[in-house]
């Protein structure tokens, strides 16, 4: 099995040709990142016009790199939720043209499940495991029981970690600085703060003031999921597996502070290499080859279907979580 993964859903145009045991064939991205660093944020028909001049060559180069012929393809997996609309729409049309032109078969993909399923094609990990799905448009933490069995357990209060370092970096004018002016803001704060004192500052943890009248309140959110489904017997007591992604999760300070927590609680910390934390084809193409194996969601007839802007993902039991914990 072989499958084209396409992904347009914020500001990167990429695709990705990947094989059934997790070969990548081909892969090629245009990242928007430079542009609407000037702009001082994403302008939506901007990053959808770039989408649409970028597309078809992102497309072709995957294609070529592989070096398969387009007719060899088992199917063509396609982000259409959630995202921006304007870009989500370009990545969604031209694969339907593209999949009414081979006679293929296409598989939508939920962004964050590709996030999350990531991990299965660099490391092999079992189902369950916890995910932490930290990235520009996204806070979350879920269990991942199958391919499309996912337990929302907890989501961000407010902005997403991504959004938060992305405004922190404009306000302090990071783009300014020659090393960093082409660096999202999240990898820009990373690789200055390297330089930095930690000490100079005294900025206190997060929900440091959450109002709390027990210990078990004061854990941090992600210990308190480890120990909610250990608890219900969600995972396993031993050797449960943490697995963090998304862009933000591609930054070593956050990765450690993890890997502390993970150690502490008998877990295993895994996260995909930086490259694949953040956006590109290739989760999108191996999301597919999920979805072949397992034979989900493969749809033969592509009439009415459409891109969800906003699309939770799997069964909401934060309630019953935020009660228990
Ligand atoms: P979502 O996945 O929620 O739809 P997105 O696709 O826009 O949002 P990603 O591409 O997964 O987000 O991640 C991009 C975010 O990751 C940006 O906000 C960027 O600042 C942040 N980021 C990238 N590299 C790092 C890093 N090294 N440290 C911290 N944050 C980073
Ligand atoms: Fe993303």
């Amino acid at each position: 099995k072989i499958v084209l993964g396409i992904e347009t859903s914020c500001d990167d145009t990429a695709a990705a040709v990947v094989d059934e045991t997790g070969n990548v064939l081909g892969e090629a991205i245009h990242s928007q990142t430079e542009v609407h660093l000037k702009t001082g944020g994403i302008v939506p028909a901007v990053a959808q016009q770039l989408h649409r001049d970028n597309i078809q060559r992102i497309v072709q180069e995957a294609l070529s790199a592989s070096r398969i012929s387009p007719s060899d393809l088992s199917a063509i997996a396609t982000t259409i939720k959630p995202g921006l609309a304007l870009s989500l729409g370009v990545g969604l049309s031209f694969s339907l043209q593209l999949v009414g032109q081979l006679k293929k078969p296409f598989i939508p993909i939920h962004h964050m499940e590709a996030h999350a399923l990531t991990i299965r094609l660099t490391n092999k990990v079992e189902f369950p495991f916890l995910v932490l799905l930290i990235s520009g448009g996204h806070c979350l933490l879920a269990l991942v029981q199958g391919v499309s069995d996912f337990l929302l357990l907890g989501k961000s209060l407010d902005i997403a970690p991504g959004d938060m370092l992305d405004k922190v970096a404009r306000r302090l004018s990071l783009i300014k600085h020659p090393e960093c002016s082409t660096m999202s803001g999240g990898k820009a704060i990373e690789h200055l703060a390297k330089q930095g004192n930690r000490f100079h500052f005294d900025i206190k943890p997060p929900l440091h003031r959450a109002k709390t009248n027990n210990e078990k309140g004061k854990r941090g959110r992600t210990h308190r999921a480890i120990l909610f489904c250990k608890q219900r017997d969600l995972l396993p007591q031993n050797n449960a597996v943490l697995v963090a992604s998304g862009g933000v999760a591609s930054n070593f300070y956050v990765r450690r502070a993890l890997e502390i927590l993970t150690n502490a609680t008998q877990c295993t910390l895994l996260c995909p290499p930086p490259r694949l934390c953040t956006d590109n084809g290739i989760m999108i193409a191996w999301n597919g080859i999920e979805r072949l194996r397992a034979g989900l969601g493969i749809l033969h007839d592509i009439e009415g279907i459409r891109y969800e802007p906003k699309c939770p993902l799997g069964v909401d039991i934060s309630k019953e979580v935020g009660e228990a914990a």
